[in-house]
């Protein structure tokens, strides 16, 4: 987005005294569009994704919303940097590329340019991981003030998880839900079909928090008792820098997996609006990997290995050798996942 030379009638009636030394000082000058202007959003008053039972994640606005016919919010981020690079710009001239060489080299501010403002509807154990997030601007719905809505989030018997054995934070493995077969499917289906029961027991605290708040408990207590399968919801506005932080950190694999939904949702709405910077996102960061100066070091011992076997990296009769550096059994295991991704 390059800004033209203001038009000669273009000087809108002064609204602070001239200066002598400069007499266009104190005035408000309109420069207008060098395009007509087009709304990123289609003009919809919002753009919403279901998200379970009784959640969603809506776009409601954007900054900027409006772009020049035939740009995307993209050309503010590409405007800001041109301002910290001026004319050096010429050599890195075209969007795409200026997009993606920030990206890569962490210049993060200017992504700081674009804003997004959702409405969002989760379970409240969802926002507190969201709420972490603190560079946001979020106003919550209010239990002090309201009656909170009999809205709870359970998952379908067949979305019922079990404890990970390997990672203490997660689990993605589900019950076998059908009761035929072993004994230990018959223990699996029961333990699930428990897990629900257990779930609907808390969600039947409701008409008693109704009930108690009719009569005459204040609102901010009697919502104490329930539990965090309740819906909460919030505006909640952030700046793309931040948001892809958000998405990095919460479409990953080792995130819990309802709160995976949400920033699926997330990054599905903003997509179209600053489609490259997504795709430059996807490209140096979501589908990127990080090496750690111990795994470069053996792929240098392999690299090594083969040369000295007169094969190239990829050759055959060569193995990698063992990262020994590190005993920790986790550290060992993100290894081997990012060895098996890279083929070696
Ligand atoms: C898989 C996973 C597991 C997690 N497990 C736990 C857990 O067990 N317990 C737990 O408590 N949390 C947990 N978290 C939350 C995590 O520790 C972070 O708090 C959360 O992801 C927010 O990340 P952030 O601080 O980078 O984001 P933001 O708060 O959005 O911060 C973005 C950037 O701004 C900087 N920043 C923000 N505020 C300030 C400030 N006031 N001063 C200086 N710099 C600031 C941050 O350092 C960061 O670089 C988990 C997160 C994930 C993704």
């Amino acid at each position: 987005m390059t800004t033209p030379p203001p038009p000669a009638h273009a000087d809108a009636p002064a609204s602070a005294p001239n200066r002598a030394d400069c007499p266009d000082s104190g005035r408000i000058r309109a420069i207008p569009s060098e395009a007509p202007w087009r709304d990123l959003m289609g003009g919809d008053a919002r753009r919403e994704i279901r998200c379970y039972d009784h959640g969603f994640v809506a776009l409601v606005d954007a900054m900027p919303r409006l772009v020049p016919e035939g740009q995307t919010a993209d050309a503010a981020i590409v405007q800001a940097a041109r301002v910290s690079y001026g004319q050096g710009t010429k050599k890195v001239s075209e969007d795409r590329g200026l997009i993606r060489y920030l990206l890569r080299h962490r210049h993060t501010t200017p992504f700081e340019m674009v804003e997004f403002k959702f409405h969002v509807a989760m379970p409240i154990f969802i926002a507190r991981q969201w709420i972490r997030h603190r560079t946001a601007n979020v106003n919550e719905y209010s239990g002090r003030y309201s009656i909170m809505p009999d809205r709870f989030y359970k998952p379908s018997i067949e979305n019922v998880r079990k404890q990970s054995r390997a990672n203490r934070q997660g689990g993605s493995e589900r019950f076998v839900t059908e009761p035929e077969g072993s004994e230990e499917a018959r223990r699996e289906a029961q333990t699930a079909a428990e897990f629900l029961a257990y779930l609907e027991k808390t969600e039947k605290l409701h008409a008693e928090y109704l009930r108690l708040s009719e009569a005459g408990v204040s609102r901010e207590l009697a919502r104490i008792g329930l539990p965090v399968s309740l819906y909460t919801e919030w505006y909640w506005k952030c700046d793309l820098h931040n948001i892809l932080r958000f998405l990095s950190l919460r479409m990953d694999a080792h995130a819990q997996e309802e709160i995976r939904v949400y920033a699926q949702a997330m990054h599905d709405l903003i997509e179209p609006i600053v489609p490259l910077t997504m795709e430059a996102w996807r490209d140096y960061d979501r589908e990127a990997m990080h090496l750690t100066r111990l795994e470069i070091e053996a792929i240098r011992r392999l690299a090594e290995q083969r040369g000295r076997e007169g094969e190239g990296v990829g050759g055959a009769g060569a193995t990698l050798q063992p990262l020994v550096v590190s005993d920790n059994k986790r550290e060992q295991a993100e290894w081997d996942e990012k060895r098996r991704r890279l083929g070696l």
